[in-house]
């Protein structure tokens, strides 16, 4: 049983890195395609040009890093794995201890694996292409607070578990669904107060005629802004976004500062519409909704899995709590690829419907100008293969938005 099991992970681990590979290499015959004429205005030759050499640098990129984390999984799996797990069980027998101990070192090893492919994207390629604008002070902090993030959530998710485990093996998946959904939930509603601060900067948007468009706006449609905030998003990249976060009254406006320098108002406002149409729609709820159905399938089945010793004998291991775990989040794998693919059909559906709200709202013009001008300034790519659309993109395509606002 133990040596199907590992076989299992093992075509899961190979067949996940050539689906990425086939998806790159797709990517890449699309692109000495025609730009869809939608587009052709902001597509120059001397910007198509720079599009494709960017989208040509990332594949490559894309590959050596894919490949660099292949051989870490296979070492993990052949031996690293076991090693771990058998050599900490030396240090401790309890669980408890074990399974921190085993995620300490695993977390801080892949964050150490990351961290020149990191280095390099930053400030070789994106440099290169004139997006970067992080200091290397700046990278070191964002990897010394991210691996420190993912120490403390891992550490309390695997809290939980074993905790439940522990305690009641039988109602683990319920334990573990009730107690993490509560923290997800938590951390939703305070995500700019407490995840926000860590890296950026919030400050109100000054009074000005921006801010009362944004307004007016958002009267006219009978939605209620109040808390309308800028970050410092420019001290990364020259990339631009806005989003809506939080819940109730919590609930807040961000817009990059980067935004600010490449849209107009009434672009920028544009760009809120669509923002208010996701909102209008319920579409943050839907997807919060949507993430505890899926966290409780998972956890149904782990809550099973993790009765079975012959998932950890699978890579090696004594059957510890830890390697169970790992061994089930491999093998979750492929179901989680098929809800995520799922999810982006929804979500490209939730898309349209943004853009439908800003478009009855008269912004569509307005709406399509802002979406050319952030796609060209991140030289997006105009033509991805319609495979790599349906499985991985959660939005359309910026010519499949333009056609559908135009309509
Ligand atoms: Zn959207």
């Amino acid at each position: 049983m133990s040596k199907t099991i590992f076989i299992v992970i093992l075509i899961i681990v190979i067949g996940n890195y050539l689906l990425e590979l086939i998806l790159s290499l797709l990517n890449l015959k699309n692109s000495t395609k025609e730009v869809p004429k939608e587009l052709c205005d902001i597509y120059t030759p001397e910007k198509r040009d720079a599009q494709r050499k960017y989208q040509r640098v990332n594949i490559r990129f894309g590959a050596l890093t894919n490949t660099i984390s292949l051989a870490y999984s296979l070492t993990m799996l052949f031996v690293g794995f076991a090693w771990l797990n058998n050599n900490i069980l030396l240090l401790t027998q309890n669980p408890l201890w074990h399974t921190l101990l085993f995620f300490l070192v695993y977390i801080t090893l892949s964050s150490l694996i990351d961290l020149p492919s990191s280095a390099y994207d930053t400030f070789s390629i994106e440099a290169r292409f004139g997006f970067n604008k992080t200091k290397p002070a700046t990278f070191l902090k964002d990897s010394v607070v991210s691996w420190i993030l993912s120490l403390v959530m891992q550490g309390v998710l695997m809290l939980v578990l074993v905790l439940g485990y522990i305690w009641q093996p039988d109602w683990l998946w319920l334990i573990a669904w009730v107690v993490v959904s509560i923290i997800v939930i938590f951390i939703n509603l305070f995500y700019p107060q407490i995840i926000v601060p860590l890296y950026n900067k919030q400050i109100p948007l000054a009074e000005g005629e921006l801010r009362n468009a944004i307004v007016e706006f958002a009267n006219k449609v009978g939605f209620k802004v109040e808390n309308i905030y800028v970050m410092d998003s420019s001290k990364r990249s020259t990339k631009a976004n806005a989003y809506f976060t939080g819940w109730g009254s919590k609930k807040r406006v961000v817009l990059y500062d980067t935004l600010l320098e490449q849209l107009t108002n009434e672009e920028i406002v544009a760009v809120l519409a669509h923002e208010i149409g996701h909102e209008k729609h319920h579409h943050t709820l839907r997807g919060m909704m949507s993430a505890l159905a899926k966290m409780l399938l998972l956890f149904v089945l782990l809550g099973i899995i993790i009765k079975y010793d012959d998932f950890a004998l699978a890579i090696g291991c004594e059957p510890t709590f830890v390697a169970k775990f790992i061994v089930f989040m491999m093998l979750y794998q492929p179901i989680s690829m098929l809800l995520s693919v799922i999810s982006n059909v929804i979500s490209r559906h939730h898309e349209y419907q943004a853009d439908k709200f800003a478009k009855d709202n008269g912004m569509a013009d307005a709406l399509i100008s802002s979406l050319k001008k952030l796609t060209i300034n991140d030289l997006g790519n105009p033509l991805p293969h319609p495979l790599n659309v349906f499985l991985t993109y959660s939005h359309p395509t910026l010519s499949q938005r333009i056609i559908a606002l135009k309509q």
